[in-house]
């Protein structure tokens, strides 16, 4: 069957050893050209007996024009288009032109070929192991860098996969935004980024999980974020030097830096930590400290309806998030003050949870005191991991 069907595409076809094999591809082990090969010996044996000249290969196949001898030129300009580039795992796609596997998949259908594989697949295949053992490179599911290649242009685009680094930061000085403001000269963001800007030679996204506010102080443990390194020239970061730099700041610090993956990366992002304050609360008309405690036991496990803030109600969704206090204990500091520290779920506005925010969080400090009070400051001493 085989020899029969090959005598009558290649009858009508003028296919070299690779496009011949391919046809083939779904069957026994080896390369297709090492199939094409065979079964061109073969074909050639029976038509001798046949007393029939042989079927050599063309000098240029009809259906690739030889492209798998460009192989070699094209592993130069890869190299050449990574250059500088630091990666140890890559992949590579082609970009054939429709023509191509137009004609292809007539061959497949004229002749009942249900055998082969497309060529695209075999030319990704034969590059990369040129590749690879030109360079010492190995191929992965989940590359550093990936090769689009234009095989008949011999265009070559450099896909640089981004990194991912885990941290927790702490912030120890008020008055700095989480990412940057015109108003103020460093961010968490920006301190970050420019030590792992400078290592990586990429392009630096910083993305914390939640944020505090500018005068809010970040302690603890930390709070968790995401460095994205777009297009790194560098992936073998030493994270312990980039940590030291970041902590010289004076202002800010991290923790716990190593690298995840894009999907661990996307769930730190989005998990929700229940967190710890410490919040200092000024009563106009006096508090006792009777009082303070009284609001303390009347917080533990209550539920709170908050809509959002009304200082952030143009950068956020009008809703109301439900949201729990889980702890709280209260410290007295003189007639007008005393300290709150809460443990809550994520998401809740402390501020607002004091102030009552015009109604909009209810209930509040003010509510459960009878009397208004505001958040004179306020620290995030720890974010809980579950
Ligand atoms: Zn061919």
């Amino acid at each position: 069957m085989i020899i029969e069907n090959t005598e009558m595409v290649l009858k009508s076809r003028g296919l070299c050893n690779h496009c011949l094999g391919r046809l083939f591809a779904k069957l026994g082990r080896g390369t297709n050209e090492e199939r094409g090969r065979a079964i061109r010996f073969v074909l050639n044996m029976e038509r001798s007996r046949r007393g029939l000249p042989p079927i050599q290969e063309p000098e240029k196949c009809e259906l690739c024009a030889n492209v798998f001898e460009r192989i070699p030129e094209l592993v130069g300009s890869m190299k050449k288009a990574a250059s500088g580039i630091e990666f140890e795992t890559f992949l590579v796609g082609s970009r054939f032109p429709k023509e191509v596997r137009e004609m292809e998949e007539d061959i497949w259908r004229e002749f009942g070929i249900e055998t082969a594989e497309p060529i695209n697949r075999e030319f990704n295949r034969e590059l990369g192991k040129a590749f690879g053992r030109a360079t010492g490179k190995e191929t992965s599911g989940s590359p550093d860098v990936v090769f689009i290649v234009e095989p008949y242009s011999g265009e070559i685009e450099l896909q640089i996969n981004p990194l991912y680094v885990y941290g927790r930061y702490r912030k120890l000085l008020r008055g700095i935004p989480q990412t940057p403001l015109p108003e103020f000269e460093d961010s968490v963001a920006s301190i970050i980024c420019r030590a792992f800007s400078r290592a990586s030679g990429g392009k630096c996204v910083f993305k914390g999980a939640g944020r505090e506010d500018v005068d809010v102080r970040m302690l603890g443990n930390g709070r968790p974020f995401i460095v994205e390194i777009k297009r790194p020239r560098r992936r073998g970061l030493d994270l312990d030097a980039i940590a030291r730099e970041i902590n010289a700041s004076g202002k800010v610090e991290v923790l716990n830096l190593r690298f995840v993956s894009p999907k661990e990366a996307e769930e730190v992002l989005t998990r929700n930590h229940r967190k710890e304050y410490l919040a200092l609360v000024r009563v106009d008309e006096g508090v006792t400290p009777e009082e303070a405690e009284l609001v303390a036991e009347k917080l533990r496990g209550i539920e709170i309806h908050q809509r959002t803030p009304w200082r952030v109600r143009k950068a956020r969704a009008d809703r109301v998030r439900i949201r729990r206090v889980h702890e709280a204990e209260a410290r007295w500091l003189d007639g007008n003050h005393f300290e709150l520290q809460l443990v809550t779920d994520g998401g809740l506005y402390i501020k607002e949870l004091i102030s009552g925010d015009r109604g909009r969080t209810k209930p509040s400090v003010s509510d459960l005191l009878g009397k208004s009070a505001w958040c004179e400051r306020l620290d995030v001493l720890n974010i809980l991991d579950d």
